[in-house]
């Protein structure tokens, strides 16, 4: 399929010509024909898989097409972070560019004048994240009442970040009247609740579940012990001659540590967390994008949609507590067909965690044992998987949706970022 078999309108074409897109994505192919047919939809689709031009195209064509073209704010985008707020305005900018439409993104952690005198002038499309949102419509900047399409993205993020109760006061606000779409990488059960109140006779799309994009990265496994883990990580970072690459950590403080230890030894590295002013972030985003710093630390919310096309290297530096975060997090790489490599390190505390991620994946990472940094605080020391290179072994099943109410995701939530 390419885009012509959607009935794409010009001006879309054009731009997406210009962007080097030459087909769509199986979440694109599935979601916008019926988009652009006005239904509800439900999609299960994580960052990475192109979701974003999934809801963003089929939105501009129908604002673009619908007759009500001198109302303010007829699409409401809401999502976790405001990085990913900030994307998807990138990606409007892209896609929208032959087209009149005007769109506005909102997020906290900086002054709300531009954003407000911005709404003022009068927008089509606003991207949002929840606090900053709930705080203008407080102040009586925001009114939705002309809303024709609401996109919520990352929902199951929204639970994990503790924003639920946030959106579910938006949506309380919203004409009844609306096309509503909903994405999420994974269907906790309140999100699956959320759905049945939210939407009307959805369309359900559900691209290659997040363990099988999975497949496609290479991952490997260290065993090494706490205290080794930074000398382990500049040793894989010289070895492998890594140009970029993306570290996790769980803590912001942890994040600050590996950061400065990188480059005390002589790698351009910084980090980014909670604790960074939103200015800060986007430097460091940008830095990072540009070469100009060749490792980014970060925990898991500040990292949270960070898309960098050539990414090919992921460190989890820690181990997350919770097994999905492990898939977002190597979700960084690998991305639009690319391969990549994600290289987790274990420390002998991190075991059942460890436990739980190959539970998920439904595959054991490829243990890399030679390598100057063995654990040595194991009783049971780990038996090497005996595979060497892809970590692609059996064929993961397709096991996202089993989790039901989520409530070990929650543990982490925003406290650690
Ligand atoms: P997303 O899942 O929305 O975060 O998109 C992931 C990446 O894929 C982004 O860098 C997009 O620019 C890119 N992308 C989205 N759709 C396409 C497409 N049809 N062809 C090529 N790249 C795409």
């Amino acid at each position: 399929m390419t885009f012509n078999d959607l009935d794409l309108i010009n001006p879309l074409m054009r731009a997406l010509g210009d962007a080097g897109y030459t087909k769509p994505t199986p979440v694109q192919e599935k979601a916008i024909p019926h988009v652009l047919a006005g239904r509800d939809m439900v999609a299960c689709a994580q960052t990475g898989t192109g979701k974003t031009a999934a809801f963003s195209i089929p939105v501009l064509q129908n604002l673009q097409n619908s007759g009500n073209k001198r109302k303010n704010i007829r699409a409401l985008i809401l999502t976790p972070t405001r990085e990913l707020a900030i994307q998807i305005e990138q990606s409007l900018t892209s896609y929208g560019k032959y087209l009149p439409l005007r769109h506005a993104v909102v997020y906290g952690g900086v002054s709300q004048n531009p954003q407000v005198s911005k709404i003022r002038k009068g927008i089509d499309i606003l991207v949002a994240t929840p606090g900053r949102l709930l705080d203008l419509m407080g102040q009586g900047h925001i009114h939705l009442s002309n809303l024709e399409v609401f996109v919520l993205d990352e929902a199951d993020r929204m639970l994990d970040m503790g924003f639920i109760n946030d959106v579910r006061k938006v949506i309380k606000v919203l004409p009844k009247k609306r096309q509503t779409l909903l994405f999420s990488a994974t269907m906790p059960g309140e999100i699956q609740d959320l759905a049945k109140k939210l939407l009307y006779k959805p369309v359900k799309v559900e691209v290659t579940p997040p363990s099988t994009t999975v497949e496609k990265i290479d991952q490997s496994l260290y065993y090494t012990n706490r205290p080794d883990k930074r000398k382990l990580l500049v040793h894989l970072l010289k070895e492998k001659d890594i140009g970029s690459a993306l570290v996790f950590t769980r803590t912001k403080h942890g994040a600050d540590k590996v950061a400065r230890f990188l480059s005390k030894a002589g790698f351009k590295a910084t980090a980014i967390h909670g604790n960074k002013s939103q200015n800060a972030r986007q430097k460091a985003l940008g830095d990072f994008k540009r070469s100009k710093i060749s490792v980014l630390v970060a925990t898991d919310i500040a990292a949270r949609g960070i898309d960098i096309d050539e990414l090919s290297y992921v460190f989890n530096f820690d181990l997350p507590d919770v097994a999905e975060t492990y898939v977002h997090r190597i979700g960084r790489t690998g991305r639009a067909g690319n391969d990549g490599s994600a290289i987790s390190f274990c420390d002998p505390n991190q075991k059942s965690e460890l436990k739980g991620i190959q539970k998920l994946i439904n595959n054991r990472l490829n243990v890399l044992s030679e390598h100057p940094y063995p654990m040595t605080d194991s009783e049971e020391p780990p038996k090497a998987s005996g595979e060497r290179g892809k970590g692609r072994g059996r064929k993961p099943k397709r096991n996202f949706k089993r989790r039901s109410s989520g409530s070990k995701r929650r543990s982490g939530g925003r406290s650690k970022n």
